[in-house]
């Protein structure tokens, strides 16, 4: 692990979704949201960007030996992730590296393998067009890390997705997101994994602290349809900083 006063090392990844708009994202997704780090950052975070069409499909033991926190972003490539790729994150994340998982992630091997889950939308998903959905954010957590600096939002254009979300229970839920097109409700949230989690360990009178913590920081993001430009807005780039600094367990 990095020392606490190094940078925090980011690696956005991405599937180079050839169904992403150049018009919109002309770097890919990964390149969006890495310059919304570098600039927002300060030098405090540094993110460099890889994709599945990299050598090694952009994991290589190398990047993640030096990565604090890796981004996910996957929709409609996930079957050609390979099994080999996934269990790399997977271990890297149960030994202490931070993961962001944003939006379509849900059903990627990397985000199934590291929650153990099936990623399965129960209610639903929906590209509504003319109008599209709204997506209304509410902050849940207020003190929370994550959530610093962020006041509830509005996006104008997202895809639906609906609860519940088949993942494990989370160590908190940080936002929900509401779509009043169809009156759906869906979390994003945080929880931990990994080594130090005792399994045995069920509740006690505070002698089981930090049995049910696990070395690595997971935040699931909700937003992030690749044909709205919401990695270009100020709200969602505020918390996916945020999410990075509490990943790396810098905050
Ligand atoms: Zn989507």
């Amino acid at each position: 692990m990095a020392d606490n006063n190094a940078p925090v090392r980011v690696l956005v990844w991405d599937e180079a979704p050839s169904h992403a708009p150049k018009s919109l994202y002309p770097k890919s997704l990964n390149g969006a949201i890495a310059d919304g780090l570098n600039e927002d950052g300060a030098g405090k975070i540094v993110a460099a960007t890889a994709n599945l069409d990299d050598p090694s499909q952009g994991i290589t033991d190398g990047a993640l030996a030096n990565t604090d926190v890796l981004i996910w972003w996957g929709h409609a490539r996930h079957g050609q992730v390979s099994d080999e790729t996934a269990q790399k994150v997977v271990k890297a994340v149960h030994a202490g590296m931070g993961f962001i998982a944003l939006h379509s992630a849900h059903y990627s091997k990397t985000f199934r393998g590291v929650l153990n889950c099936t990623g399965h939308l129960k209610g639903g998903w929906r590209e509504a067009e003319n109008p599209a959905d709204t997506e209304e954010i509410r902050v849940c957590a207020p003190k929370h890390p994550i959530c610093q600096g962020v006041s509830d939002f509005t996006l104008p254009a997202e895809e639906m997705y609906g609860a519940p979300f088949d993942v494990p229970p989370a160590l908190v839920v940080l936002f929900q997101s509401y779509f009043p097109l169809g009156g759906e409700y869906f979390p994003s949230f945080a929880v931990t994994v990994g080594e130090g989690i005792d399994p045995k360990f069920t509740s006690g009178p505070g002698g089981g602290k930090g049995q049910g913590t696990g070395a690595g920081r997971v935040f699931y993001f909700r937003p992030g349809h690749e044909t709205y430009p919401t990695y270009f807005d100020a709200n969602v780039r505020r918390v996916i900083h945020n999410g990075v600094l509490w990943c790396a367990h810098r905050s």
